[in-house]
């Protein structure tokens, strides 16, 4: 029987090589995982005839929760700035960086 730590070694490295050769797949393919994610989409829990990317879900159904409730979403979004920024938008030495 293999010991146990090196069957975990063994283990993590097949793992990394997966993970590596998966990556090499994909981008052959011209994929990447921001495309994949893109592609992925959900069904609007408010309306079943929506269908929404996956990235885009948490603002679509704020603005599907204000519609059933009766509230025009254009208005009630353009109070709110995403994060952070809000704070910050006027500040000259603060420059924001989008990560995501
Ligand atoms: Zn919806």
């Amino acid at each position: 029987m293999m010991e146990r730590s090196a069957f975990l070694r063994n283990l993590g490295s097949f793992i990394v090589k997966t993970d590596q050769s998966l990556k090499a797949i994909a981008e052959k393919l011209g994929w990447n995982a921001k495309k994949l994610a893109d592609e992925e989409t959900l069904v609007c829990p408010y309306n079943s005839g929506h269908r929404v990317p996956i990235r885009r879900s948490e603002v679509h159904e704020e603005r599907c929760r204000l519609r059933s409730m009766g509230i025009d979403p254009d208005v009630e979004m353009s109070v709110k700035l995403e994060g952070s920024e809000f704070f910050y938008q006027k500040s000259k030495q603060v420059v924001t960086i989008k990560t995501g």
